[in-house]
């Protein structure tokens, strides 16, 4: 069922509020907070895993639909195991193994992919409640998220403490900032899970996206990043002008087959301008409603959700195959175990800043 609501966009003033949203399982109560603007644009995110749950935005004609998938409550987002909405910590995407040597010691950490460490592990940052701190500030309001994660947490090293930002402006954009400092160097990657699907309901496989990198990074069967980068070009994996997902999502190419579609890094080519670099760009055409993703990361992981398979359900709809897509902003996957990829250790005296900006708009 679409989930286009039919009143019209009332223009809703600059705001933000905080409703219950339930209570964990050792009682602490979990709050949602509406993030609202003059344009239209309403993001819900809970302070149980930073989980962006709800963003509605107007299509051509001002008529608003969420455009990200997700539960009804919040225990289903504590029984979620494909990352909906989620902030990704301590490291986002894949660790080979869950081990990696840093300054002559190796360390071990949880599994969660087959073999591998995968989002910071069962117990990473989309599982823990944050401390929540609302701001106005002029021109936009925010939501300020901060948790300490412990030393050994999930086997990383260190104790990290993170604040992630979620600020939504009168442009239109979800700007979204991390911080993260340490008292001993250890791997750090944050990144967004939300998946995305600009129609609101139905597959991702018409809407068309556009990424800007002239190289990707292959992966083997079990997703772990293998050899240099490739050129896009000539391939299924060129998005340098736009293309339907779906156009070449079935060719007979064995980095898609081991990637059961799109589930791959994309090497960002685009130097900072002004700070950020433009990562991609998705559009739906039937709706007209534009993403645009500009980030300070190197990397974008697309994954077109290849492991939806219609048994999530929320928002009075059940998410078929292919039903959203990711767009990652993010270091490269296995970065602690590759020392060719740029750097993402994290040392005490240092602090890990990255921002990532998602603008949306119509087109006609
Ligand atoms: C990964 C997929 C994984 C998914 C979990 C994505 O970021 O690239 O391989 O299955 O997260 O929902």
């Amino acid at each position: 069922m679409p989930l286009t609501l039919s009143s019209p966009v009332v223009a809703p003033s600059l705001q933000i509020s905080a409703t219950p949203f339930g209570s964990l399982p050792d009682g602490s109560a979990v709050q949602l907070f509406t993030l609202d603007n003059p344009g239209g644009v309403t993001v819900c995110i809970s302070d149980f895993g930073g989980v962006i749950t709800q963003i509605l935005v107007p299509d051509r004609h001002g008529e608003r639909a969420d455009v990200v998938l997700g539960y009804d409550t919040l225990a289903d987002y504590v029984a979620d195991r494909a990352y909906f909405g989620a902030t990704i910590g301590r490291f986002g995407n894949r660790i080979a193994n869950g081990r990696f040597t840093l300054d002559g010691v190796t360390h071990q950490l949880a599994v969660n992919d087959g073999a591998h460490h995968l989002h910071g592990g069962p117990q990473g940052l989309h599982k823990v409640k944050w401390d929540a701190y609302t701001m106005n500030l002029p021109g936009a309001v925010a939501l300020v998220l901060r948790h300490v994660s412990a030393d050994g947490d999930q086997g990383y090293p260190g104790k990290l403490g993170v604040t992630v930002t979620y600020q939504l402006n009168t442009d239109n954009e979800l700007r979204v900032r991390y911080h993260a400092i340490t008292d001993q160097p250890t791997p750090v990657n944050l990144t967004q899970h939300t998946y995305f699907n600009l129609a609101g309901q139905g597959t991702v496989l018409d809407q068309e996206l556009t990424i800007y990198a002239d190289c990707y990074t292959p992966i083997d069967r079990s997703l772990i990043p293998q050899g240099p980068h490739l050129p896009v070009s000539g391939t299924a994996f060129d998005f340098r002008v736009p293309r339907a997902i779906g156009e070449r999502i079935g060719d007979p190419d064995e980095q898609l087959r081991h990637g059961s579609g799109y589930d791959h890094n994309f090497v960002l080519s685009s130097a900072l301008q002004a700070g950020f670099r433009p990562a991609a760009r998705l559009v739906d055409r039937a709706s007209g409603r534009v993403l645009e993703l500009r980030t300070q990361e190197p990397g974008l992981q697309f994954y077109s959700g290849n492991f939806l398979d219609g048994s999530l359900s929320g928002k009075r709809q059940r998410y078929p195959y292919r039903g959203g897509l990711c767009l990652e902003p993010q270091h490269f996957p296995d970065s602690p175990n590759r020392p060719d990829f740029p750097d993402t250790i994290l040392r005490p005296g240092r602090e890990y800043r990255s921002e990532s900006i998602y603008r949306f708009s119509t087109e006609s």
